[in-house]
């Protein structure tokens, strides 16, 4: 199975990136947050034109300014970074997206970059790596459609759409359910206090209103109060029906 996060990268592949300015970028970010150098290490002129040299030719773990300069290019050394250290979870499971590099003052050039952009991420040291990360979906899909996964990004916001419905779906069930039970609840006690005054006073010796509800509350339990109120001669509203059972609950509590 592949994951979320493959499925991410193997998208970002296939997508093309054009200006010579924005492939140097690219690299900048793939090299900085961890690809191997070896690649790229027998093409030292293509290595100096990336700007992640220090003076004695090593890697220099910060972000330059020049690279970032354009618009075009900070979208492209965003993208090389995620492509080389970037995770994002399965939306289902659990909306988290992240960068990490074992670099404090890369991982410090790399929040300010992402903050300006507008992507509220957040930085954390875990395990001695410093962790970029975005917990939020909307944020999370934004990011995807910023470094071009649009896919990836419409799989986070179907799944959030379903979510939402999934949970509107569950809160009208389980209030559903406790209608239900408020409703059976209260038939038994309403049966109970009839049985009640069946055995004290005899359901013919009541008066005729109460008589008529007495018999028919027995002889429809699973009945609501208005589907109730539809049997009484002439028919009644369920505040009716209610009011009516509720006399004859007082009635079985003087009673018993
Ligand atoms: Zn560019």
């Amino acid at each position: 199975m592949v994951s979320f996060s493959q499925q991410t990268k193997e998208e970002l592949y296939r997508t093309e990136t054009e200006s010579p300015c924005c492939v140097r970028a690219e690299y900048a970010g793939l090299l900085l947050f961890g690809a191997n150098l070896d690649r790229y290490g027998e093409d030292e002129a293509m290595l100096q034109t990336l700007n992640v040299l220090d003076e004695n030719g090593k890697l220099c773990y910060r972000i330059a300014t020049e690279t970032v300069r354009e618009e075009c290019c900070r979208r492209a050394l965003v993208k090389g970074a995620f492509l080389s250290a970037g995770t994002v979870i399965d939306p289902r499971k659990n909306y988290n997206l992240e960068i990490v590099t074992p670099h404090k003052e890369l991982s410090e050039d790399m929040l300010r970059l992402l903050q300006e952009i507008g992507f509220p991420f957040r930085l954390v040291l875990r395990k001695s790596k410093y962790v970029l990360y975005l917990k939020n979906s909307e944020a999370i899909a934004d990011f995807l459609s910023y470094i071009g996964a649009f896919q990836a990004q419409m799989e986070v916001l179907n799944v959030k759409i379903e979510k939402e419905i999934h949970n509107e779906f569950n809160r009208a069930a389980n209030s559903e359910t406790a209608n239900l039970e408020k409703t059976i609840n209260a038939a038994v006690e309403q049966i109970q206090a009839i049985m009640i005054l069946d055995k004290m006073v005899g359901l013919d010796n009541l008066p005729d209103d109460l008589r008529e509800v007495a018999y028919l509350r027995l002889e429809h339990k699973e009945m609501s109060l208005a589907e109730l109120g539809t049997l009484v001669e002439p028919p009644l509203s369920k505040s009716g029906v209610n009011h009516r059972l509720k006399r004859l609950m007082k009635m079985a509590l003087q009673e018993s």
